[in-house]
């Protein structure tokens, strides 16, 4: 599958309450793909839905997506068991990517989010970032990161939210907000 192109990858983390989150995420995998690295971009919590993205990302060379989700927001403590399990292969599936070496950027898209339902547990998310292989970029977005997760992480980006349409009734719009 080629040559790592990273000479050292990094871990960042994008994280809060305002709307770019996976937006961004999605924007650094068209980048890296541009310039031939290999993405791997696995969704947490997400699977089902339908994003705009979901209908051109796998059009894109060098780039992989895999959503794991039952279509459904999770929001109940303790969390649905078919969520666990879902999450729990999600994150085996992020585990042989990173480890395979063979993707230069992974992306756990609203893995921070797993964390907070407790749906997979912080401890695991910190081994697989001290384990994985030094060139690997390594991606992690959604609300709630863990402080923990922050502390390891060499990039932390919060977005706040100042304003969202949401607060003056709009609809979350096609091709904008999904
Ligand atoms: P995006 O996917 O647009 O980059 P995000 O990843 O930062 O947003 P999530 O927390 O994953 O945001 O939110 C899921 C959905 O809610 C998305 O459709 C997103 O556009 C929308 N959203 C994001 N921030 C807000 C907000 N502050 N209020 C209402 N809806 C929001
Ligand atoms: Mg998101």
């Amino acid at each position: 599958m080629g040559k790592p192109q990273l000479e050292k990858g990094l871990v960042q983390v994008y994280t809060g309450d305002g709307k770019g989150k996976t937006t961004a995420a999605f924007g650094l995998a068209l980048r890296a793909a541009g310039r031939g690295l290999k993405v791997y971009i696995i969704q947490f919590i997400k699977g089902g839905f339908d994003y705009g993205e979901l209908h051109i990302i796998e059009k894109v060379p060098n780039v992989t997506l895999k959503a794991f989700g039952r279509g459904q927001f999770v929001t109940q403590i303790p969390p649905p068991e078919e969520d666990v399990k879902l999450a729990k292969e999600a994150f085996q599936l992020a585990k042989k990517v990173i480890g395979s070496g063979k993707y230069d950027l992974v992306i756990l898209d609203e893995v921070n989010v797993a964390l907070s339902l407790r749906l997979i547990s912080t401890q695991q998310v910190l081994n697989l970032i001290k384990n994985k292989p030094s060139h690997v970029e390594l991606v992690l977005t959604g609300r709630y990161a863990p402080p923990e997760i922050i502390e390891a992480a060499d990039l932390v980006t919060e977005m706040r939210e100042v304003k969202h349409p949401f607060r003056k009734g709009i609809s979350p719009r096609e091709g904008i907000e999904h």
